[in-house]
């Protein structure tokens, strides 16, 4: 199914490079957090992905941060990355893409969308005016049950897709 293929495939957002998204004509970063930009079960942002966040917006992106998640750890991280944020977005459904863009000001057609779960992020994104989907791989094995459960079915999705190195 096109909604639930990943316009790209990658190993980490370490491997997504800004300048080549800004030389595609991309200007928005909407970046899921949880197990893309910090391992579920640790506590604090990498230091590669801080250096990553500071590289994206010097090279002209607006990024902002686009989580399911609610709780107190989301919005220390958006403070840490100095970035817009909204939670609870019940990714998939559209909504809270739209206003992520809304608060950077962007369109569709030049956002990308970041994330771990083809069910929430890279449907999302696909619903959402048909935005560029990056899944990553997710950056720890530990996760919700709901969301390992999901996995499953991503698997079933994606055969023997592997991602870019
Ligand atoms: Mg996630």
């Amino acid at each position: 199914m096109a909604l639930l293929k990943p316009d790209e495939y990658l190993s980490s957002v370490l491997k997504i490079d800004p300048q080549a998204l800004v030389a595609r004509g991309f200007v928005a970063l909407l970046l899921d957090v949880d197990n893309t930009l910090v391992p579920r079960g640790t506590a604090a942002i990498p230091s590669e992905v801080r250096t990553w966040v500071a590289r994206c917006t010097s090279c002209g992106l607006r990024l902002c941060l686009l989580s399911n998640n609610w709780h107190k750890v989301v919005f220390h991280y958006a403070e840490e990355l100095k970035l817009p944020l909204v939670y609870k977005a019940m990714k998939p459904l559209p909504f809270a893409f739209l206003r992520a863009l809304g608060k950077i000001g962007q369109k569709p057609r030049h956002a990308v969308v970041v994330g771990d779960q083809l069910m929430t992020d890279v449907l999302g994104a696909h619903l959402c005016g048909g935005m560029h989907a990056i899944l990553v791989q997710p950056q720890s094995h530990i996760d919700l049950k709901h969301t390992l459960l999901l996995r499953k079915i991503e698997r079933a999705f994606m055969g023997d897709l592997q991602p870019r190195e």
